[in-house]
């Protein structure tokens, strides 16, 4: 095929899609070549039509590539490097097997979450735990599998001194630790052990390293939100204390970062920027409000001013993933860099990203039920989806969704004028917005359209889904590698014999 033309044609069909569909103060996603491609061609619709609205499209090539980019920085720099997926940013099966396959490790947050891995016929080996509360179960499984536990606290570990005994086997721990000095400032944390208090812990708990059954193998810390000067200030925080352990006879062979590995979902810094300022003109009475009811995404005027922070995801940034942890690696330490300070010890470095590996591998898309006009001029469009089947802790996912109409269309319904207006759900609350930020239909919209939410496999999709109404969970179709038009259940939603498309 002739590539040039191919891409020629691909451009002008594809400015024309976005322009179908735009915030008020428009934010343009980025967007991968399968989701274009299914954009332009005629399998979404089909495939509401077969499995039902919203449909969440799963394509875990981009996690792949991203793993591997991340992996390359520390092979330039000849860090000893380990990525571990965090699953619970995304519950797909076909993300778990395209992880293992770049030689990454799981990380899982439940008993669920292992168990399922485990039957994928992952090896416990390959696994950490890193659930916030892990009952006695869990914890044997954990212990009979090998799977390494992030230890939050002393009741854990002493659960683990007795698991142990009864099982007479081992249990390889990483020691989860908090309350890192940042800008002199201690960083609050509900998570792990106090950085301050740990070796004194450790020594009451685990009085001899070497006969214990409980194997200190890792230092682990998993921060809040996404800030490099943290990460960087919180691992010269452990490697002294990493070392000190060492010499107490813990044979500490790996510093965890956790996740948090920023991620950007816009194509253009502008109109992020141009966003916010025209919320906040909104805000404070200059212009028409861009967000429902004047919602303050986290913002609020006071006399005038402005006061509050986005409680928003910086859903635009830079620098992100493999950028990002370079800084890391290169950041000053002791006479060098932390990467030397790594290679100088023989400590092997993990991560746990989530949201920034499932970076464009994913999309949902939800069917237009009806339209109506509020007596104040806004248009309400009813999707046959829910809040919770987009969404984050953020209070809004602040990137444009993109229409596309339905083909044939409904000639007394069909409606070609421009509206204005909000996406709204089926949940039956007044705040049931699918999402705050008021969209231009330059073409109207119509019953049957299609709304495709982009990038929404790092958690929008199931971090926060639920069944209120007794409504279904939405389906999840993971695409082909070699034809993005043909697909599967995944398995997570396969019927236990297996129905596949
Ligand atoms: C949630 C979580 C992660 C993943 O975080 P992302 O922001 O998705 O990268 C990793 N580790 C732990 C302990 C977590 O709780």
């Amino acid at each position: 095929m002739d590539t040039h033309f191919a891409e020629k044609t691909f451009d002008s069909g594809f400015s024309q899609i976005r322009e179908r569909c735009r915030g008020i103060s428009p934010l343009d996603a980025k967007l991968e070549k399968w989701q274009i491609d299914l954009l332009t061609g005629n399998s979404l619709a089909e495939w509401i039509d077969d499995f039902g609205s919203p449909l969440n499209v799963i394509c875990p090539e981009p996690l792949v590539k991203n793993i591997e980019e991340l992996n390359e920085v520390a092979r330039q720099r000849d860090v000893d490097f380990r990525v571990y997926f965090a699953r619970k940013a995304n519950k797909c099966l076909a993300l778990v097997d395209a992880a293992v396959s770049t030689g990454a490790g799981i990380d899982v947050a439940s008993e669920q979450e292992l168990t399922q891995v485990l039957n994928q016929g992952v090896s416990g080996r390959e696994l950490i735990c890193t659930a916030a509360v892990k009952n006695y179960r869990l914890l044997e499984i954990c212990v009979n599998h090998e799977v390494t536990i992030a230890v939050d606290n002393p009741d854990e570990l002493k659960q683990l001194l007795i698991i142990t005994e009864s099982l007479k086997q081992n249990a390889n721990i990483a020691l989860r630790l908090s309350g890192f000095l940042h800008d002199e400032i201690k960083l609050h944390s509900r998570f792990g052990f106090d950085i301050a208090a740990i070796e004194q812990i450790v020594e009451h708990i685990i009085p001899d390293a070497e006969q214990s059954r409980i194997k200190i193998i890792g230092l682990h810390f998993h921060l809040d939100g996404y800030s490099l000067s943290q990460r960087i200030a919180a691992v010269a925080q452990c490697l002294p204390v990493l070392d000190h352990m060492r010499t107490s006879g813990h044979q500490i062979s790996f510093l965890d970062i956790g996740g948090g590995l920023p991620m950007c979902y816009l194509e253009n810094e502008t109109q992020w920027e141009e966003f916010w300022v025209q919320h906040a003109e909104a805000l404070l009475g200059r212009c028409e409000p861009i967000t429902y009811r004047n919602h303050g995404l986290g913002l609020i005027a006071i006399n005038n001013e402005l006061h509050g922070k986005r409680n928003c995801y910086p859903y635009y940034q830079s620098p992100v993933r493999a950028v990002w942890l370079a800084g890391l690696l290169d950041a000053q330490f002791e006479s060098s860099t932390i990467a030397a300070a790594l290679r100088n010890r023989g400590v092997q470095l993990r991560c746990e990203p989530g949201r920034s590996v499932l970076d464009g591998c994913g999309m949902t898309v939800a069917q237009v039920q009806f339209r109506k006009q509020h007596p104040y001029g806004d248009w309400y469009i009813g999707l046959s989806m829910n809040r919770t089947q987009c969404r984050t802790t953020s209070d809004d996912f602040l990137v444009d969704p993109i229409l596309i109409p339905k083909v044939s269309i409904n000639q007394t319904a069909y409606l070609k004028q421009t509206m204005e207006g909000y996406l709204v759900g089926a949940y039956c609350t007044e705040s049931e917005l699918i999402s705050l930020r008021k969209f231009r239909f330059p073409a109207g919209v119509n019953i049957g359209d299609l709304i495709i939410f982009p990038n929404t496999a790092g958690y929008l999709m199931h971090f926060l889904e639920s069944r209120s109404h007794q409504f279904p969970l939405a389906n999840n179709l993971v695409v082909n590698r070699d034809d993005h038009e043909s697909v599967q259940l995944d398995k997570i939603d396969r019927h236990p014999l297996g129905e596949m498309r």
